[in-house]
Formats: C-alpha cells, structure tokens, sequence
C-alpha cells in the first residue's frame, strides 16, 4: 500500500452515513453531471442519491467495502454535498467514528 494513497480510499464512511440530497438541476438530465439513474426523486426540485435514506445507508454509487478499501464510482460527476465534504471535517470524523474508525491522522491530508 502506498503511503501517498488518499485516505478515503481506504474509507468510504461519509458515503455510508448520510443522506445526500441536492438540487435536481445538478442531474445529467437537467444538464448536470449526476446520472439520473442513480437518484431518487425527492420534491419537485430535490433528489437523493439512491440507498441513501433507508438502512443501512449506502449510496448507490459507492463501489468496495467501507473501511477497508472504497471508491465513488462517479467521482467526477458526484454531486456537491459529496464536493463539500471535506476530509478531516467534522463531517468526516463523526462518519468516520459511526463505522468504528478513528479520526484522520492530519498528517494524511
Ligand atoms: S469519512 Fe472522511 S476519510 Fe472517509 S471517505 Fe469520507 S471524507 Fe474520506
Ligand atoms: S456520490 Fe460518491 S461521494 Fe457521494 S455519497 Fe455517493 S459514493 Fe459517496
């Protein structure tokens, strides 16, 4: 394993935890970058990454296993709140400790 490898490559918490809403206007089909076949629509003008509002929360587009080795299969095209989540935040840490792992060590990031 490389010592440069990102960690969240060897996490995928954050990814397992919360529900990931956003603007539907972030959709390929509303000219976005977010594939529609991986959400559900919420209201009129929000939609959520599928698996992520039922338990176990899991998004649809996360690929591996949480903890030991996880990638977002749409990294590119993922939406914002997955953009603005930032490792090492709050966010991060509690996503991090609900799945049983310590924070980041700040000398990874
Ligand atoms: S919880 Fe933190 S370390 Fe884990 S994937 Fe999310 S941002 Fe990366
Ligand atoms: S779209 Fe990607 S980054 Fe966002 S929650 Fe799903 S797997 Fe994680």
């Amino acid at each position: 394993m490389s010592d440069s490898e990102h960690p969240c490559l060897r996490c995928g918490a954050c990814c397992a935890i919360y529900r990931v809403d956003f603007s539907v206007y972030e959709l390929q089909s509303e000219g976005g970058t977010v594939p529609d076949g991986l959400t559900v629509e919420v209201t009129g003008n929000t939609c959520r990454m599928r698996g992520t509002d039922h338990v176990p929360i899991r998004c649809a587009a996360l690929t591996g296993k949480v903890g030991e080795r996880a990638a977002c299969g749409i990294y590119e095209w993922r939406p914002n709140p997955c953009r603005e989540l930032e490792p090492g935040s709050h966010g991060c840490e509690k996503a991090r400790a609900r799945h049983g792992m310590p924070p980041l060590d700040p000398q990874m990031l």
